[in-house]
């Protein structure tokens, strides 16, 4: 099968109509489909990804995502946010002895959180801004 690969621009009105067609959508998948189903309508050959509609959702301030997470066992590393690829910012807590202590990560731009264990990302909801 032969998929195309539809642009920024088309898939950014996708996600605004699919949106504003059905307001909140309960998860990335359902999200996706239904932002196929407004690029169908151009090309019907059309492929998009879960993360490529999330990304640019959050990049372009189209939706407020809902991040629903499970730990992990793994640490934490610092860097960039998994869910948008923005920038996670420590969070720190006053010890008593008058230093920090590190006890999590945070995301400035789409909210995204973890403790020091990695929070895996497992439901996103989006609605619409
Ligand atoms: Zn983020």
């Amino acid at each position: 099968m032969a998929y195309r690969k539809p642009s920024d621009t088309e898939i950014l009105d996708a996600i605004k109509d699919a949106l504003h067609r059905h307001g909140t959508v309960s998860s990335q998948r359902k999200m996706t489909e239904l932002v196929l189903k407004e690029l169908h309508r151009h090309d019907t050959d059309y492929a998009v990804s879960e993360e490529r509609v999330r990304r640019l959702a959050l990049k372009n301030d189209l939706a407020t995502v809902e991040i629903h997470g499970r730990d992990s066992r793994e640490k934490t590393k610092a860097g960039a946010c998994p869910v948008c690829g923005g920038k996670t910012k420590r969070l720190r807590n006053q010890t008593v002895y008058g230093g920090t202590v590190t006890f999590g990560y945070k995301c400035s731009s789409c909210g995204y959180w973890t403790g020091l264990k990695h929070r895996v990302p497992t439901l996103y909801i989006f609605a619409p801004k």
